[in-house]
C-alpha cells in the first residue's frame, strides 16, 4: 500500500513537472518577443513595423545623437549581449562600432542592412572614391532594400512568423512608396534652378539624385571633417547664382559652420535664410510625428519645399 502511495505520487510529480516544463516552451517559442537592437532609429523604424508583437526593439542612438562619432557606452555592450538580433547601417556610417559589430557576428545574427543594395546604386565620395556614402535611407528606392533585409532576418530566426512579417512588411514598403510619389509631386513646386540643398554635411546625396537637387554640405560625408573659408565661398556664389533662398541645419549636427554661410551672404548683398532644420542622421523624439521615419521624411520633404519654392 505504502509502496503504491509512493509510485503513484512519483508519476503525478513526473507528470506535472514535464507538463509545465513543456508548456514553458511552447509559451517560449510563440510569445516571448525578439530582442532586436539597432544604431540608428531609421532601421529600429523598420523593425517596430515589420516585428509588431514579435519584436521588443532598442534603438542605441537617439534623438539628436550624430551616428559617425558615436562609441559605445558600457551599457550598450551589455544591450547589444542580451541581443537576439543587431541591425546596423554598415558603409561607415556607425564608424567607432565597426569592430564591436564584427565582434558580435560571430555568435548572433548581426546585419549591415545596406549588405543587399545593388553596388551600381550606391554612391562615393567625390573626394576620396575609395569611400561608400552611407546615407541611404533618404532615398526610398534604396531604402527598400534594408527593410527588405530586415523582413528577411526576422523570418529567418522566427519562421513561426513569417506570414505576419510579410505582410507587415508590404504595408511598410506600400507607406514609403506612397511617401515617395508624395515627395516628387510636393518638389514640382520649387523652380528647377533653385533646387539647391545646402546643409552642413553631406546626408543628402541620394536624396538629391533621387529627386532633383544639387546638393552641397560643408563638412563632407563624415562630420569628422571640418570646412573652410574657401567651401564656404564657394557654396555662397553657387547661392547667388541660382537664387536659392534657404539653407538647411542638421538636429544632429552643430549649425556652426551654416550659419556661417549665411552671414557670408548677406554681407555680399544676397538674402538667404535657414530654411528650417532637417533631420539627416537622425529621428525625431520618439511619440512625435517626426520620431517616425516616414514623418521624419515628410518633414523635411514639406521643410525644403517651404523655405526653397
Ligand atoms: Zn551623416
Amino acid at each position: 500500500m505504502k509502496k503504491r502511495l509512493i509510485v503513484s505520487i512519483g508519476f503525478l510529480l513526473v507528470g506535472l513537472f514535464g507538463c509545465s516544463t513543456q508548456d514553458e516552451e511552447t509559451i517560449n517559442k510563440s510569445e516571448e518577443p525578439l530582442k532586436v537592437v539597432t544604431t540608428i532609429a531609421q532601421i529600429a523604424d523598420a523593425v517596430e513595423n515589420i516585428g509588431g508583437e514579435h519584436v521588443d526593439v532598442t534603438s542605441l542612438m537617439g534623438p539628436g545623437v550624430d551616428p559617425h562619432l558615436y562609441n559605445a557606452v558600457q551599457g550598450d555592450i551589455q544591450t547589444l549581449d542580451q541581443a537576439d538580433i543587431i541591425f546596423y547601417n554598415g558603409l561607415h556610417l556607425e564608424g567607432q562600432m565597426g569592430e564591436i559589430f564584427e565582434q558580435m557576428e560571430q555568435d548572433k545574427t548581426t546585419t549591415p542592412v545596406s549588405e543587399n543594395i545593388p553596388e551600381s546604386k550606391l554612391l562615393s565620395d567625390p573626394e576620396s572614391p575609395t569611400i561608400t556614402d552611407p546615407h541611404v535611407w533618404f532615398d526610398i528606392s534604396m531604402w527598400s532594400y534594408s527593410v527588405e533585409a530586415v523582413r528577411d532576418d526576422l523570418i529567418n530566426i522566427d519562421p513561426d512568423n513569417e506570414e505576419s512579417y510579410s505582410q507587415n512588411a508590404a504595408d511598410y514598403l506600400a507607406e514609403l512608396e506612397a511617401l515617395d510619389i508624395y515627395a516628387k509631386e510636393r518638389f514640382e513646386e520649387i523652380p528647377e534652378e533653385s533646387r539647391v540643398l545646402v546643409t552642413a554635411h553631406d546626408a543628402f546625396n541620394y536624396f538629391g539624385k533621387a529627386y532633383g537637387f544639387e546638393v552641397v554640405g560643408l563638412q563632407g560625408l563624415s562630420t569628422e571633417s571640418d570646412y573652410s573659408v574657401n567651401d564656404v565661398q564657394k557654396i555662397i556664389d553657387l547661392l547667388i547664382d541660382r537664387n536659392v533662398k534657404g539653407v538647411f541645419v542638421e538636429s544632429s549636427v552643430s549649425d556652426r559652420s551654416i550659419n556661417a554661410v549665411v552671414e557670408g551672404a548677406k554681407e555680399a548683398g544676397h538674402d538667404v535664410s535657414i530654411g528650417g532644420e532637417l533631420y539627416s542622421d537622425a529621428m525625431g523624439e520618439a511619440g512625435t510625428e517626426e520620431g517616425t521615419y516616414a514623418g521624419m521624411f515628410k518633414h523635411n520633404v514639406d521643410t525644403i519645399v517651404e523655405a526653397l519654392k
